[in-house]
């Protein structure tokens, strides 16, 4: 796959999306970045263009966290560092 020319849906610049990343995308099974990686990561500082995060608190260390899922009510939810190591221990055992 060759490196592809990608026009940044915000600031009309043209991006490159690596072979790299388009196996990475492809992996799991995300759409193609709109975004060039400077509008991107401008989004993730500020959050305010992300409305598909949900704050929540850490059932585990009442941490609160924003997940880009709406926790269910009733179910524990886990911050990123808690999640991470629940999964790692999984993996373990
Ligand atoms: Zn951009
Ligand atoms: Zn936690």
């Amino acid at each position: 796959m060759p490196d592809l020319e990608m026009p940044c849906v915000q600031c009309k610049d043209v991006f490159l999306f690596t072979e790299k990343e388009q196996q990475i995308f492809y992996q799991r099974n995300m759409p193609p970045p709109q975004r060039c990686l400077r509008c991107r990561s401008k989004k993730a500082v500020s959050g305010e263009n992300a409305p598909t995060r949900f704050e929540m608190v850490c059932d585990n260390c009442g941490r609160h966290d924003h997940v880009p899922f709406q926790p269910k009510v009733g179910r524990s939810v886990l911050c990123k560092d808690c999640f991470q190591a629940s999964k790692s221990r999984l993996r373990v055992a």
